[in-house]
């Protein structure tokens, strides 16, 4: 796997994830990767925290955690970023009112080079966490699959409204413990009409769609997002010039100018690149015909994140200043793969 924007660390998210950063990054550079994102968890209130932390963390030690973070991964792009490209940002929650100011908040105390905006949450309650905790959020959303996936769309929407991240997380997490993860969602079409919804604000923003390979890792037969979002058609009416009347056309989120980049979203040595070779089939089956990845930018000497001359406040800092957009074509990544698969005879000797 050449790209990989997510990824944990044992060191920094002791809860659920091995080794340190500096081992997830030396198995990154020796497994080929050529861009790999350090993405730690961002801090959470002690009400949100996960049962492993409760007793071993306070709010204010996750900050400790997460400063630390920043701390080694600048020092490991130092050591290590003339053999792989080093990404530092983090993946965001959205939780409750507070998550947006605790997301602005760690924006402004270290220089990021993006984040994942993510949703692990419904109702408060964690849906990736394991099957009971994802059936408690299901009752809390009215007791099925389909509410509480409307409901997981609808803060979905509400945090890219707020935070527009430059790469969307897991799109379809919610899939994970439902009662048919691989079941689709356009059998519930309110829901579909949500997942269109967020999909056209995206590319509306200029976000990039996460292929995140955990899914399959996890069992599911598709990574998030699922084959139907990632062709999915929208109708769209143009106008023809010289004629009052509208001609229909279909788009796909890529005609539209959507993006896709790839993540392991690793949370040990042994799950960095994994599933990659599955991961490009899904691509070509998915008609993807071009993969995005990041790279860090330094902006001018007198660029003001906050300044009066742009957009940007200090409720809503301008975007992505750091980090740029590269695209390969995914043939060019078929040809690469194939170059770097064992021969025959190699594979014969192991
Ligand atoms: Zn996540
Ligand atoms: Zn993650």
């Amino acid at each position: 796997m050449p790209f990989s924007h997510h990824s944990h660390s044992g060191q920094f998210c002791p809860g659920h994830a091995k080794n340190t950063l500096e081992e997830m990054v030396q198995t990154a550079i020796s497994s080929g990767m050529r861009v790999f994102a350090l993405t730690e968890h961002m801090p959470r209130d002690e009400v949100d925290f996960y049962p492993e932390e409760v007793g071993n963390q306070t709010a204010e030690s996750l900050w400790d955690l997460i400063d630390d973070f920043y701390q080694e991964a600048t020092r490991l792009r130092m050591w290590y970023g003339h053999q792989m490209k080093i990404l530092i940002g983090f993946e965001s929650e959205w939780i409750r009112k507070s998550s947006l100011r605790l997301v602005r908040m760690l924006q402004a105390k270290h220089d990021f080079d993006f984040f994942v905006g993510s949703v692990h949450h419904v109702h408060t309650v964690p849906i990736d966490f394991d099957k009971p905790t994802y059936d408690r959020a299901r009752m809390a959303a009215g007791g099925s699959d389909e509410k509480l996936f409307g409901d997981y769309f609808d803060s979905q929407y509400d945090m890219l409204k707020a935070l527009e991240p430059q790469l969307v997380g897991h799109f379809d997490l919610i899939r994970l413990f439902s009662d048919e993860p691989d079941g689709g969602l356009k059998r519930f079409p309110g829901v579909w009409q949500k997942v269109i919804r967020n999909l056209r604000h995206v590319v509306r923003y200029g976000g990039i769609l996460e292929l995140n390979s955990a899914a399959l890792r996890k069992g599911l037969k598709e990574p998030y997002p699922c084959l139907e979002v990632c062709q999915v058609c929208y109708v769209k009416r143009q106008p023809r010039p010289n004629c009052a009347v509208l001609t229909i056309a279909e788009q796909t989120f890529q005609m539209m100018g959507g993006k896709f980049a790839m993540s392991d979203d690793s949370h040990a040595v042994d799950q960095v690149a994994t599933h990659y070779i599955p991961l490009m089939r899904f691509i070509a089956k998915a008609e993807i015909s071009a993969i995005c990845h990041l790279n860090q930018v330094e902006p001018p000497d007198d660029y003001d994140e906050y300044g009066d001359d742009s957009e940007g406040s200090i409720d809503r800092p301008r975007r992505w200043p750091k980090a740029s957009v590269s695209c390969v074509c995914v043939e060019e990544l078929f040809e690469e793969a194939v170059d770097d698969s064992p021969s025959e005879d190699e594979e014969y000797q192991q």
